[in-house]
């Protein structure tokens, strides 16, 4: 594994995938609708927006919901266990839906088949599925679907490539915000994940590629662009001519896009440079996504996350000094094998000193084929439960006071939709990435809305116009 190269699709291989959204378009047996159902993290967000712009490109429209849908694709996720677990079990459930329609098309892809043998495990024991695919050939869906469509039999396409390809149909969520990922895949083998078996080797796409997509965004409107990436800090690596993340953003700065964001970084990887940009930005938003994992030197050793908690904290002072009132947000593991109940309470106390805006907590989750799930100390459910609900109270805690830094100030806010509360209210998020909720109707979804924000309730901004 140690030697693989990324492999950029090439405009031949392209063309041939275009030849074959045609001789979909063209075939009287293929399906009028789809519905894409999306588990996990933004990276298969935004792998769904391109399914659906090659679904969109093969004729199809999207269904108002899956049971309406004559091709249902499932892009799953196997991070964690119950999201594989609730995957499944929809997929199971469209089994009865295939009674009332014979012709439904099923198909599943993403991370969850490129566990070794799960294509083989699905083929097996859900027979009703018709096509399955990883994700490195995702660029390749109207090929498989053209096959699908012309067989009797499954379609299981698994390759163990790190494939880039550029240029693919997107059919985006937002018209005002778009994802564009940069890079794909990990290298840091973090001893509880299964993101480096699945998603590959790190391999970033070329710069120019990035800005001239970019560019285009821009261009058509699009007011905030989010990079995506597992570990965006480490973009570059490999690529001639020594790009880095903190050029990139630089080069994005420059571009006049109104609101710039990124996700996920690393803490070892997080370089001054990239602070000093950050500093000097003007369309760089001051938020900061930086999971910190456990705040016990020892876990975050057995975790292999190559960093200690005092250099974490050192990190998030120089991020604090370059952009003061940033927004930091992290995530958190409880119940890492052999962890104790001191070393929880290091995670704790880490928690109240950062005093982060959100955290996304989670009981540790075994995943078959990573070193953690062979360790010794495995901790049972029950000490785990009791140490998350400790951690989420003391977070909501937290995050009180670390709201209270808004009351009375600006803000703007990208609205994103009406409130969920009242039809005379909308709600986005403000510059650091906090929620805010502000009077508003449905003529300001996709606006930037200055504000000043007067209340907090239930950890949301209450804001009035300015
Ligand atoms: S950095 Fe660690 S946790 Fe994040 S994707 Fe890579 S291996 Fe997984």
């Amino acid at each position: 594994m140690a030697d693989r190269k990324p492999v950029k699709v090439t405009e031949e291989q392209l063309e041939e995938q275009r030849q074959f959204m045609r001789e979909v378009r063209a075939l009287p047996q293929r399906p009028r609708s789809y519905f894409v159902v999306t588990y996990g993290c933004q990276m298969n967000a935004h792998d769904s927006e391109i399914l659906a712009g090659m679904l969109r490109d093969m004729g199809m429209e999207e269904a108002h919901d899956r049971e309406n849908a004559d091709f249902v694709l499932f892009n799953t996720c196997c991070v964690r266990d119950n999201a594989e677990r609730r995957a499944l079990g929809n997929v199971t459930w469209l089994k009865e839906v295939r009674k009332r329609n014979p012709n439904l098309v099923i198909g599943v892809c993403g991370c969850m088949i490129q566990q070794p043998g799960m294509a083989e495990k699905i083929m097996k024991q859900y027979r009703f599925v018709d096509l399955a695919f990883g994700t490195s050939n995702l660029y390749r869906l109207p090929e498989l679907l053209c096959r699908t469509l012309n067989s009797d039999r499954a379609v299981v396409e698994v390759e163990d490539e790190d494939t880039i390809a550029e240029d693919l149909p997107v059919r985006r969520l937002r018209q005002d915000a778009a994802y564009i990922t940069i890079m794909y895949g990990c290298d840091n083998f973090c001893s509880y994940c299964i993101v480096p078996y699945v998603r590959g080797r790190e391999r970033s796409r070329d710069m120019d590629d990035i800005l001239r997509e970019a560019e285009t965004l821009r261009n058509s409107g699009v007011k905030e662009i989010m990079l995506l990436g597992q570990n965006v800090n480490s973009y570059g690596k490999g690529l001639e001519g020594g790009a880095t993340f903190a050029e990139l953003l630089r080069r994005l700065d420059d571009m006049d896009i109104p609101r710039i964001r990124f996700m996920t970084s690393h803490p070892k990887d997080l370089s001054d440079e990239l602070i000093d940009v950050m500093r000097g930005s003007r369309h760089i938003l001051p938020q900061f996504h930086l999971p910190v994992q456990s705040g016990s030197d020892e876990i975050l050793r057995q975790m292999n996350r190559r960093y200690t908690r005092e250099q974490y904290l050192n990190r998030v002072r120089a991020l604090r000094d370059a952009v003061p009132g940033i927004g930091l947000t992290t995530d958190i593991i409880v119940g890492f094998p052999g962890e104790t109940e001191e070393q929880f309470q290091d995670t704790m106390s880490l928690v109240k000193e950062v005093g982060y805006d959100s955290a996304f907590t989670f009981i540790y989750s075994p995943r078959k084929g990573t070193r953690a799930a062979a360790m010794d100390g495995q901790i049972n459910e029950a000490v785990a439960t009791d140490r998350i609900q400790r951690l989420i109270a003391l977070q909501d805690q937290c995050q009180k006071e670390a709201m209270a830094r808004f009351l009375g100030q600006e803000e703007e806010v990208l609205v994103e939709g009406l409130s969920r509360r009242s039809d005379k209210a909308v709600s986005g998020k403000g510059r650091h990435g906090v929620s805010i909720t502000l009077p508003g109707t449905e003529e300001d979804v996709g606006q930037i809305v200055r504000v000043r924000v007067n209340e907090i309730k239930n950890n949301t901004l209450m804001a009035e116009r300015l």
